[in-house]
């Protein structure tokens, strides 16, 4: 369903999706929120792990791409660079217009992509109103701001809805 705020596959973290089954399973382009789903909030610089998964991925023939909605100016573009992948930032999901412009920019159908996040009503809504292949993993971390608990308490049946499936 186009505007299903239900994720296609819940999982736990970005780790559960294995590069060579992605790639058997037709995925050439992995879409993928920043905060807290790459890497947590305060994390300014890619771990050992996430650098090592980016190699894995590409060792399969599958672009990582960040589609960040983050407001503040130098994090994605100075986090994803470090990292040595492609963004789009101040991205407004759940609008496809991010989605696009990364689809556009890698040169991937959608049908090829996924698209990985922590959030619902941006990361999944956005993904599915652009007919990507929606995966919803668990925030890493709660940080500082408590409305983070708040909105996930609101997300928590289209979380089940997705575990379901
Ligand atoms: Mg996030």
């Amino acid at each position: 369903m186009a505007c299903s705020l239900v994720p296609r596959r819940v999982v736990s973290s970005i780790y559960d999706l294995d590069p060579q089954e992605l790639s058997s399973q037709g995925i050439r382009l992995v879409l993928c929120d920043l905060d807290n789903t790459l890497t947590p909030y305060e994390e300014p610089l890619p771990s050992p792990a996430l650098r090592a998964w980016k190699e894995k991925l590409e060792g399969a023939g599958i672009a990582l791409y960040v589609v960040s909605n983050s407001r503040k100016s130098r994090r994605c573009p100075a986090f994803c660079e470090a990292l040595g992948i492609g963004y789009v930032r101040h991205a407004g999901k759940p609008s496809r217009k991010g989605y696009m412009e990364a689809l556009t920019k890698t040169g991937f159908p959608a049908s090829e992509a996924l698209m990985v996040g922590d959030q619902i009503f941006t990361d999944i809504w956005g993904a599915n109103r652009a007919g990507i292949y929606s995966v919803l993993v668990r925030p890493l971390a709660w940080g500082k701001n408590p409305l983070r608990r708040v909105r996930y308490a609101i997300e928590a049946p289209f979380r089940w809805a997705g575990k379901r499936k």
